[in-house]
């Protein structure tokens, strides 16, 4: 098991010297480039599970994208971290558009359906449990469990992203500048493919003003 744990530890070091000498080669200047600062122009908030690395799947390069991931990719308005991404991403950052990213097969959306203490998880997972009833009507209505299924995975981005949107950074920053717009994505392993739900971000952007209005 040692020799097997120092071998997998050891060929990302060799990935690494490979990926920067092929950087190199292409663009001498890469790295000087990348020391300058970053100017990103959008914000990845998505799930943790590895198999939905926001670069891969996009075709995004180093200084593109401003990344934040957690389990289930949640905008939970007391967890300091996700806030602190938000409020940097927005009011420094001037990021252009927050992408919330979701995916089909989510474990945590799985874990939240599931009846079931989940110890540490319960408080985290608990945002999904009180999605599921903000939309039980429609929910129970998908008799087949795994469309249901993917259906709360939407859900829980559109969620998300109005989590996002009842953000003083975001309508602040929205009022004075016309952005960041948000958008709520969802992969799908199957396919390799990712959907744009198409939210409606002025609609919700309004809506939730009713009640959440901060931009003073
Ligand atoms: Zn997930």
């Amino acid at each position: 098991m040692a020799d097997y744990l120092e071998q997998n530890h050891d060929r990302i070091f060799a990935a690494n010297k490979a990926w920067a000498e092929e950087q190199i080669a292409r663009d001498p200047d890469f790295f000087n480039k990348l020391s300058q600062g970053q100017t990103p122009e959008y914000l990845w908030i998505g799930c943790s599970d590895s198999r939905m690395p926001a670069e891969t799947i996009t075709g995004m390069k180093p200084g593109e994208a401003f990344i934040h991931r957690n389990i289930a990719n949640l905008v939970n308005n007391i967890d300091l971290n996700v806030m602190s991404v938000i409020n940097y991403a927005v009011r420094h950052l001037q990021v252009k558009h927050i992408i919330v990213c979701g995916h089909y097969g989510c474990g945590g959306v799985r874990a939240a359906m599931t009846a079931k203490d989940l110890g540490i998880l319960n408080p985290w997972l608990r945002n999904i449990r009180d999605i599921y009833r903000i939309h039980e009507t429609e929910l129970d209505s998908i008799k087949c469990d795994s469309a249901r299924y993917d259906r709360l995975v939407e859900l829980n981005v559109v969620e998300q992203c109005r989590n996002v949107i009842k953000t003083a950074a975001l309508q602040q920053n929205y009022a004075e500048n016309g952005y960041p717009v948000v958008h709520g994505w969802v992969f799908d392993f199957r396919t390799g493919m990712l959907k744009d739900l198409k939210i409606d971000f002025a609609k919700i952007l309004a809506d939730i003003q009713k009640i959440y209005n901060i931009t003073e």
